[in-house]
């Protein structure tokens, strides 16, 4: 028997690779513990993305080793492939894996805990057939697509993640029915390109997304669906048709744009230009006219003129993004990028977040408006209780962040419920209202 812990940075495939390396440890005999120094292993689940999360992860890692010297550090996930990373952490002697030769490390662990294994341990090979130990009891993340094969110039996925590969269809099916009949509310699919999925079933036939998703809607029960990321370069009609007609799927769709300018996106080797984003909106829009849509831009690409970000922002304010998150370009070891010069000020790209953020905000405060005097159904993520008042926090299909408050009197209702709520006030961060009942 051996204790273990997490340390997990970054975005939610790292907590979803992180459910399955819980999973896997616990197969050899491993028990999981709150975060601690003291733990016999622990694992630091990386992220790369940023520089200011590279610096934060090393210094953290550096830590954890001086509070414990005997203690088996992993770092895994975005950053542990890179070899400037493995010298400048060398002096911690932790072991480096990116998540797609994850099982060496578990080779590594039995041999060290042999004398020790109390479970039927075993080594598996491909570490996204290892089933996960989900954290929540009502929201599972499923990675379905892992890896990318884009290599968009700012990015370090490919190289940290390996290329694509998808998960096949009967596992996903098979594990999403149990997690149904065990009652969980929502189901999160995840992949860096959930859209270019191909998965392969037993009679080698190949589905694509848009098929997934229909086979994943008919699965009986009351559920909703949710995924993330779609690249604007794979979405087609078929995939539109599929939102338009599964009543289970969230009308909420993450498309980032990266850049409304041709020339940095041309650059930054995204492969579809400002008129085809329009076109697909409008397509989109035409079968799913209430349809929300959020995305992603990067703010101070090299080279970025005032006028690319022009072209952003005219973009933004065209499509009616309800939620954009604005990223300032950081320079990332081993893309294509960054042999260019990072010459766009922090000072303009922090200006150039802010009127992104403003914008977004103008129109996600008019948009809510809808809801107000509403009856909406959200999912309860947290309770909380402040002297003599108790509300919920929760999401609904919408994605939307909702507030409801509960009344002195009624019951208090249990985290992972349903909750229909009465919306009396909206803004541009979300929805409040009154708590009418949970079920
Ligand atoms: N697969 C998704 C995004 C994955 S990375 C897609 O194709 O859009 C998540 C977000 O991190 C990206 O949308 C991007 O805006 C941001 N990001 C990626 N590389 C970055 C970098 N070098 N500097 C700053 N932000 C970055
Ligand atoms: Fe990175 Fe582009 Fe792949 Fe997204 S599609 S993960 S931005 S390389």
């Amino acid at each position: 028997m051996f204790s273990f812990s997490l340390s997990i940075f970054g975005c939610q495939m790292n907590y979803a690779d992180a459910e399955i390396i819980t999973a896997s440890l616990q197969k050899i005999g491993g028990q999981k513990i709150p975060l601690s120094p003291q733990s016999d292993v622990i694992i630091v689940v990386s992220c790369g993305v940023r520089q200011g999360a590279e610096e934060r992860i090393i210094n953290w890692t550096q830590k954890l080793r001086q509070k414990n010297s005997a203690a088996i550090i992993i770092l895994t996930g975005c950053l542990s492939h890179r070899v400037d990373i493995q010298e400048r952490l060398a002096f911690t002697n932790i072991f480096f894996t990116p998540i797609n030769r994850w099982s060496e490390q578990i080779k590594k662990l039995t041999t060290i805990f042999q004398p020790e294994i109390t479970s039927n341990g075993s080594c598996q090979d491909d570490f996204y057939s290892i089933k996960a130990d989900y954290s929540s009891h009502y929201r599972a993340y499923l990675p379905i697509v892992t890896g990318c094969n884009n290599f968009c110039a700012y990015c370090v996925v490919p190289y940290a993640r390996g290329p694509e590969i998808s998960r096949s269809p009967e596992l996903l099916l098979a594990e999403i029915t149990k997690l149904i009949k065990k009652g969980y509310k929502e189901i999160f699919l995840l992949g860096q390109n959930v859209n270019s999925y191909q998965g392969l079933d037993q009679k080698k036939q190949k589905w694509n997304f848009a098929r997934l998703l229909r086979a994943i809607n008919a699965i009986p029960g009351n559920f909703w669906i949710r995924f993330l990321s779609s690249h604007p370069k794979d979405l087609d009609q078929n995939f539109i048709e599929t939102l338009q007609n599964c009543p289970k799927i969230s009308r909420q769709l993450h498309l980032p744009i990266q850049s409304g300018s041709n020339r940095i996106l041309a650059k930054m080797n995204r492969r579809y230009t400002r008129e085809d984003y329009f076109e697909i909106i409008k397509q989109i829009r035409a079968s799913i006219p209430n349809i929300i849509l959020s995305t992603d831009i990067l703010v101070g690409f090299p080279n970025e003129s005032e006028a690319d970000f022009q072209d952003s922002l005219t973009l933004v304010k065209k499509v009616g993004f309800e939620k954009l998150y604005a990223l300032k370009y950081s320079p990332r070891p081993e893309t294509a990028a960054y042999l260019y010069p990072d010459n766009v000020s922090t000072k303009t790209k922090k200006k150039r977040q802010q009127i992104l953020d403003q914008t977004w905000q103008k129109i996600a405060e008019k948009q809510n408006q809808k809801y107000l005097n509403r009856e909406i159904i959200i999912l309860i993520d947290k309770i909380q209780k402040k002297a003599d008042q108790k509300w919920i926090i929760g999401k609904n299909l919408d994605n939307k962040d909702v507030i409801g408050v509960i009344s002195n009197k009624t019951k208090t209702p249990k985290i992972g419920q349903w909750a229909k709520i009465k919306i009396e006030q909206t803004g541009s961060l979300g929805l409040r209202g009154k708590f009418i009942s949970a079920f």
